[in-house]
């Protein structure tokens, strides 16, 4: 961020502080000061003293490092009631019926309004960081730029990427790895810690090997990790075996797409060994259990791939702009996949609260999911005045059952304010956005 754009310090007070992170603390009465875009103490309120600047009164309030969503679509925003849809049998039904025909007919406005709906969704439940796949075959060009200036106006974090296909021929392919191979490049040149860049693939199938040998040279010319849907459905599997005599984890090995700085989205169909490719690679895979059980292509083993070493995450594959929501969903989703009620919980939680601040780090380089000095300004508080007791011990109960049901209060990043006591505090007119995305949502449903 530049000097000029800097907000001024910012401190919370009289809340509850919830760390999280590795030391995870609950410390009542505490107070957070945020200089620079960073934390610079968290300390009894007596401790500050002569502070100069905005002050946030957290009191009957918990006060959150802001969420993460690891993988998620903004232009799925606009699929809401939308009912033209035919029923699909399977997963490749739902691409063909709806999310294929929906993304060929967005334009570059859509994309950009598409991602404000999702992007202010998300700051009022807290979520400051995203990782989004784009895709908009017949408005490639520039669509990052524009769901780019959607997230300058937010105020939110974001890694942004372009669902690089053969599905729509040659030339469109084409302008998904020049879109890509751009954005990555402005990206880099521009530095700032709140919008970076992946490399985007849809996933296996859609790929031919001279495409996906295309980027994963460009990709590793400009040293950037990629970020793909892998065996999301059985189908992926069957159609990369037949079609390239090896399983999907083992393709994108041979190309070079897997590594730390990628992401596998669902993983829901791979094989111990293609889970051991995962965690050697250090590749991080993130889980989207809402999105897998709406489309019914099952319950991705979320505690094989942990005890077998592999960095996982929580996204919501657009379902939700609530990562609480979608952390319940992949707990339930654990227990019943193994029909035991007391397995799951520590790997479930540890993806939101572990793995997805380890893969944003990895993007953003900052310290995230964590209130500690020096780690990033970026805080959810949240309206909690628990009746039961919250300590150290018992954090993660309370963020399940307890914290997920309320709303969350005031959102910030890089000790900006976003949000203060549920009105945005941000440069735009959440009713006039709305308004013209219903007529956009209206002018596309046509178009299908
Ligand atoms: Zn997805």
């Amino acid at each position: 961020m530049k000097a000029d754009l800097m907000p001024k310090p910012l401190l919370i007070e009289n809340g509850t502080v919830l760390t999280l992170g590795k030391t995870s603390k609950v410390l009542p009465g505490y107070s957070v000061l945020i200089v620079d875009g960073l934390v610079a103490k968290v300390a009894p309120k007596a401790a500050i003293r002569n502070f100069r600047g905005k002050r946030i009164d957290a009191t009957g309030k918990v006060v959150l490092p802001g969420f993460i969503n690891a993988h998620t679509h903004f232009y799925s925003s606009f699929a809401r009631g939308l009912t033209k849809a035919k029923p699909s049998r399977d997963f490749n039904a739902v691409l063909k019926n709806l999310w294929w025909r929906l993304d060929s007919a967005l334009t570059t406005e859509d994309c950009y309004a598409s991602a404000l709906v999702a992007l202010l969704g998300s700051i009022r439940h807290g979520t400051t960081t995203l990782i989004d796949h784009h895709a908009s075959p017949k408005a490639v060009p520039g669509s990052l730029l524009a769901i780019e200036r959607a997230v300058r106006q937010t105020g939110l974090r974001a890694c942004l990427c372009y669902e690089l296909s053969d599905r729509d021929g040659a030339r469109i392919a084409g302008e998904g790895l020049a879109e890509n191979a751009g954005f990555i490049r402005r990206c880099q040149q521009q530095g700032d810690s709140q919008v970076k860049a992946l490399f985007g693939l849809h996933a296996s199938f859609t790929l031919s090997a001279a495409t996906l040998e295309r980027a994963s040279a460009i990709g590793r010319e400009l040293r950037t990790g990629f970020h793909i849907h892998v065996a999301e459905a059985q189908s992926d599997q069957d159609w990369t075996l037949r079609h390239c005599g090896r399983r999907v984890v083992d393709r994108l090995k041979q190309f070079e797409i897997l590594g730390a700085r990628s992401i596998a989205a669902h993983c829901i169909h791979v094989n111990r060994r293609e889970m051991d490719l995962l965690a050697g690679t250090k590749t991080a895979v993130v889980h989207n259990p809402q999105s897998n059980m709406n489309n019914a292509v099952g319950v991705a083993n979320v505690i094989e791939l942990v005890q077998r070493g592999a960095l996982v995450g929580l996204g919501t594959d657009a379902m939700t702009t609530n990562m609480l929501e979608e952390l319940r969903v992949a707990l339930w989703g654990q227990h019943l996949r193994s029909e035991n009620p007391s397995v799951g919980f520590r790997e479930t939680t540890s993806a939101l609260l572990a793995g997805n601040p380890k893969i944003a780090e990895r993007i953003f380089g900052l310290r995230l999911g964590e209130i500690a000095e020096g780690g990033a300004g970026d805080i959810a508080i949240f309206d909690y005045d628990s009746p039961t007791p919250l300590e150290s011990g018992n954090v993660l109960g309370h963020l399940v059952f307890g914290i997920s049901q309320t709303e969350a209060d005031t959102t910030i990043v890089g000790g900006r304010v976003l949000m203060e006591n549920r009105k945005l505090a941000l440069d735009l007119d959440e009713a006039r956005i709305n308004a013209r995305a219903r007529e956009l949502a209206a002018a596309l449903w046509k178009r299908i």
